[in-house]
């Protein structure tokens, strides 16, 4: 991984980033200046797929006071600014405000005057149909610094997500990008048909779906024989990817009810498609699955799901937060000398200590011997540097006592247990009855109702998905709060709920939920792969 100063390296800073602070900030010459500290970055979001974006893109993006993106830029992408990052929307979609090209312009140009580094995000690549270039001028000519980093152009990569390579050996050697969306004020187009028909093995028509027929028309007018395959490529890179293919002859009615953003593929390549069709033919592709987890930690599971072709729609059911009283936590870390064990449920409960563990000035060796429930947990205590005692693998009380038993003697021996403030006492039980002395205390709460919006919450409810995934108890009773009781009632029993383990299990059903499948082991993946046996 290279450091994020090799990163910020490749462009030479404007002049200014040499001045010292005080000569900036103080010197009215340097204030008047054409020059200033700032810079845009002109960053390329990719095409959808947020894993399609660069590593120098990800890193001005992390980097960023402002962010100016457009709709065609995955919002995913956004949790990479920094929190106290300013986020403008200046896209077409998505419901925000829509700017003229020359209001966003003048915006890129204030930021940067007022010295602000601003990232510029933009869906695929910022110079193709980006009006990148217009925005650059517009900088260039006021004497903000800016830099480019290119993206990957749907025109590429629509067609790489659907099989279709751009050019292939034997088939094509060239390929030309159109825009299919030309001036309606203008009376000539500015496309010569009659040379592009045939000049070149491979078309790709940006822009083009609402003038398919006039296209198409072109096309075969120009001596382009109405038999070469075609393909329509819509979202592609997302899971809403939709693919139409046929000829020439007959795409129109194929490709119909596919909207913008789509890309047209014209040429002998778009034929391969039948054999390398690899992204729509991933086993979760085109099933719409809900994420219940807290908004922070459902990255993991989309992530997965999304990698299997799967539409994810978080609806994050519970948040997380600080306990009401920190006393109790902070009491029991002054005692830990006294402790035989800690036991560590959840990665959040390994937050929560080691940030209070770190506020009294201490650090991991402080703890006794220390125990964690699931693998997660264990990976979160080995990022402290600790390698747990005892790990046992799954989530029951029965089990977690056999395994600390397996260990040594319970009996007398003093627990603490940092958890969250409203889970089922299942362990403390089984630790209790095996002899230990548990002591609880409230790390933090898991809060019911999340920050899932309406619109959202109104779609599950619709049955306009899946399936629905709950990691657990406290997802399964979040998940239910946000519905309200009616229309969790009401819940359409085509939408099958599948749960992290036997506790998340019995909550849904105390709520009158049918789980249709159970993870065999109580992970993440374990989740992923008991949804994948269901279809
Ligand atoms: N700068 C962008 C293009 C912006 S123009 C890039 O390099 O990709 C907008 C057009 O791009 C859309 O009308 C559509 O033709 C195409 N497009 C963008 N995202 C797309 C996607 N995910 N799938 C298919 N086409 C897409």
């Amino acid at each position: 991984m290279m450091s994020s100063s090799d990163m910020a390296g490749g462009a030479k800073p404007p002049q200014s980033e040499r001045l010292s602070h005080l000569d900036w900030r103080e010197s009215p010459i340097q204030q008047g200046s054409r020059m200033s500290r700032g810079v845009v970055l002109l960053v390329g979001a990719g095409p959808g797929d947020p894993g399609l974006i660069t590593v120098k893109g990800v890193e001005a993006l992390r980097k960023a006071d402002v962010v100016v993106y457009d709709a065609l830029a995955n919002p995913r992408l956004l949790r990479e600014a920094r929190a106290d990052a300013e986020l403008v929307c200046v896209g077409k979609r998505g419901g925000c405000h829509t700017m003229r090209q020359e209001e966003i312009n003048a915006l890129l140009v204030a930021k940067g005057k007022e010295g602000k580094r601003v990232c510029r995000l933009k869906g695929g690549d910022p110079f193709v149909f980006g009006r990148g270039g217009e925005e650059a001028l517009a900088l260039a000519e006021a004497g903000v610094a800016f830099e480019v980093v290119p993206g990957v152009t749907a025109g590429i990569a629509a067609p790489a997500y659907a099989g279709i390579p751009v050019t292939h050996r034997g088939l094509t050697a060239s390929v030309a990008f159109i825009t299919g969306h030309e001036d309606p004020t203008k009376e000539a187009s500015d496309l010569a048909w009659d040379k592009l028909a045939t000049a070149f093995g491979t078309l790709v028509v940006y822009m083009g779906v609402k003038n398919l027929p006039h296209i198409v028309e072109q096309l075969v007018a120009n001596g382009l024989p109405a038999a070469t395959p075609a393909a329509v490529v819509q979202w592609g890179t997302t899971p809403r990817q939709r693919t139409a293919s046929g000829t020439l002859a007959d795409i129109e009615e194929r490709a119909a009810g596919l909207e913008a953003p789509a890309v047209l593929v014209v040429g002998q390549v778009a034929g391969l498609r039948e054999r390398l069709a690899w992204f729509e033919a991933g086993p979760l592709f085109g099933r719409r699955i809900v994420v219940t987890r807290a908004r922070a930690q459902a990255s993991e599971l989309s992530e997965q799901l999304e990698a299997l072709g799967a539409e994810v729609v978080e609806m994050p059911a519970i948040r997380i937060e600080p306990p009401d009283d920190w006393e109790p936590l902070d009491q029991a870390i002054a005692e830990l000398p006294t402790f035989d064990w800690v036991l560590f449920t959840s990665v959040n409960g390994v937050d929560s200590f080691f940030a209070r563990l770190a506020l009294a000035g201490r650090d991991a060796r402080a703890l006794p011997r220390v125990a964690a429930i699931g693998p997660a947990t264990s990976e979160r205590l080995t990022g402290h540097g600790i390698r747990p005692d005892c790990q046992p693998e799954r989530f029951t009380g029965a089990e977690l006592v056999a395994a600390l038993a397996a260990r040594e003697p319970l009996d007398g021996r003093r627990v603490l247990l940092p958890r969250a403030a409203d889970v089922p006492d299942t362990v403390r039980k089984g630790l209790e009855q095996a002899g230990a002395v548990v002591h609880e205390v409230d790390a933090y709460r898991t809060v019911a109702g999340g920050e899932a919006d309406e619109a959202t919450v109104a779609r599950v409810a619709a049955g306009d998905v899946d399936f629905v995934t709950f990691t657990s108890s406290s997802t399964v009773r979040g998940f239910a709060a946000a519905l309200g009781a009616d229309r969790l009632a009401a819940l359409p029993s085509c939408i099958r709920l599948v749960s992290i383990g036997p506790v998340t299990t019995q909550a849904a059903r105390e709520l009158g939920l049918t789980i249709a499948a159970e993870a065999e082991a109580h992970t993440i993946p374990g989740l992923v792969d008991a949804l994948r046996k269901l279809v």
